[in-house]
């Protein structure tokens, strides 16, 4: 590295502190030629990673794309943030650590919906549907199901038989009785 006044490449790192802005490391540093200071930010380079849809597109692995879904997925479900959070994390570490470079969207999907059918059987159905694109009640009835068949059946009073429909739920504030 060379100082941007002189290009001197004698130079002093005169404070070091974490950024606020993302992951990087701010260095204040000075020259030891003509005593300019400048500052210089190190940043950790994470190692991309491509999903690939059905169509044959690629696109960057986005992590908040993956938790925007999984927000809808869950929707007025008893449900945290931070356990969503806490999934997409998971995920990417596995998909990191797995070290490919491209992976099959519907590979991530799958993930999802381990982790999601252990959380809560509506958000799975909701987002399987979706995921797998189911094309008629009929399918869905049969992932409820095989979900219903594997473990023992809890809180499907809500469930509403369309999880295609987005705004299903628009519940008036005040409207409770
Ligand atoms: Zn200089």
């Amino acid at each position: 590295m060379r100082c941007p006044y002189c290009g001197h490449h004698d130079l002093k790192v005169v404070d070091s502190r974490d950024s606020e802005v993302g992951e990087a490391i701010r260095r204040r540093r000075e020259c030891l030629q003509c005593g300019q200071r400048f500052t210089t930010y190190e940043r950790i380079e994470a190692v991309p990673f491509y999903v690939t849809k059905k169509d044959g597109r690629r696109e960057d692995f986005d992590p908040q794309k993956l938790f925007t879904g999984l927000k809808k997925a869950t929707e007025k479900r008893d449900i945290s943030p931070e356990r969503l959070r806490a999934i997409v994390d998971d995920i990417e570490a596995e998909l990191r650590r797995s070290g490919r470079v491209e992976i099959p969207s519907g590979e991530i999907g799958e993930m999802v919906m381990d982790r999601l059918r252990d959380l809560d059987e509506v958000a799975y159905i909701r987002f399987a549907s979706v995921y797998r694109e189911f094309m008629d009640l009929q399918q869905v009835k049969r992932e409820i199901e095989q979900v219903l068949s594997s473990r023992r059946p809890r809180c499907w009073e809500n469930f509403s038989g369309n999880p295609n429909s987005g705004k299903e739920s628009s519940a008036a504030p005040g409207a409770a009785r």
